[in-house]
């Protein structure tokens, strides 16, 4: 095997192999991995890393170029992993390694840009043991050299890229936009959401439930807001009907961490699900909260929340 040539065929089959791989194990990205359970993977039939053990850009031996790149997990207050290289136009950047673009492994991604070729982008989640989302795949689209940084956008399809559109600023356009949508679906939001799920162990904030299906990850202030960040200290985990119930204000959440119901409903009789799940939670604290402080939500946003919650109009 390891006399076999690697022609690019071989090195897109990897590449596939890798992506579908990884959308199984995590369920289609809804599941984060270990740095154990990501070397699990095997490539005809012997292991073959898709991480990269220390450093961020994995550009195996036999290959031109960069196959994955990783981000490590920082705690809220030191900066976000990518919250920092986001442009105005809503793309991510990835920094180069180094000052010097002849470094083997700043070769090695522009060689994947070059070539059009998917890349795999590990992004830390947690801690102890380190947990990474799988985003995949993701393409380089263009370079900024003068800032020593790659522009990334993550998409399905290898059709859509702003350089070959290069000949209308209309299109040029359109295709920013949609990809800045697609940067927030497939990017921010799966982050987000593992993020958020690892903080509060797959329990819902307000009910203790543990089921990951029946989880979200919820904004505390909407993301739609100016300061509704995608940060673990403005979500929370909240099971389905407690998402939906913070989010059309029948509960709030006291910047004390206690739990509200809208007064209205608290004189209402019904079956279990409000005498239980709802009403019976009004005055309580909330069940689960992260174990570390600093990713616990922001006293700013809870109040912000709050106001909404006390203005609101019964439905
Ligand atoms: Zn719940």
């Amino acid at each position: 095997m390891a006399g076999r040539l690697w022609t690019v065929e071989r090195d897109r089959r990897l590449r596939e192999e890798a992506i579908e791989w990884l959308k199984f194990r995590t369920d289609d990205g809804a599941i984060p991995l270990t740095r154990a359970e990501i070397r699990d993977f095997s490539f005809e039939g012997e292991p073959f890393a898709l991480q990269a053990t220390q450093q961020g850009i994995r550009k195996p031996r036999q290959l031109e170029a960069a196959l994955s790149i990783q981000t490590v997990y920082r705690t809220p207050g030191q900066s976000r992993p990518y919250e920092d290289t986001v442009g105005s136009d809503g793309l991510i950047r990835y920094m180069w390694r180094g000052d010097d673009p002849n470094l083997p492994e700043n070769r090695a991604l522009k060689s994947a840009m070059e070539n059009d070729l998917p890349l795999i982008w590990f992004i830390g989640v947690g801690m102890d043991p380190a947990l990474f989302q799988a985003v995949c795949p993701v393409y380089l689209i263009d370079e900024e050299p003068e800032l020593k940084r790659f522009v990334i956008v993550p998409h399905d399809e290898e059709a859509f890229f702003p350089r070959e559109a290069g000949a209308s600023t209309v299109i040029q356009e359109t295709v920013k936009r949609f990809l800045t949508r697609e940067t927030k679906i497939r990017l921010h939001q799966p982050v987000f959401r593992s993020t958020v799920l690892r903080a509060y162990e797959d329990r819902c904030a307000v009910c203790n439930l543990a089921h990951r299906v029946l989880l979200d990850a919820a904004h505390i202030v909407p993301d739609s807001h100016e300061l509704g960040i995608a940060s673990v200290v403005n979500g929370m985990a909240l099971c389905k009907i407690h998402h939906a119930a913070f989010d059309s204000s029948i509960l709030g959440i006291r910047p004390d961490m206690v739990v509200q119901i809208r007064p209205d409903l608290l004189e209402e009789i019904d079956g279990p699900m409000l005498e239980y799940g709802l009403k019976e939670r009004h005055g309580q604290k909330l069940m689960m909260l992260p174990t570390k402080k600093i990713e616990r939500p922001r006293a700013d946003l809870l109040e912000i929340a709050y106001e909404r919650f006390l203005h609101a109009k019964p439905a």
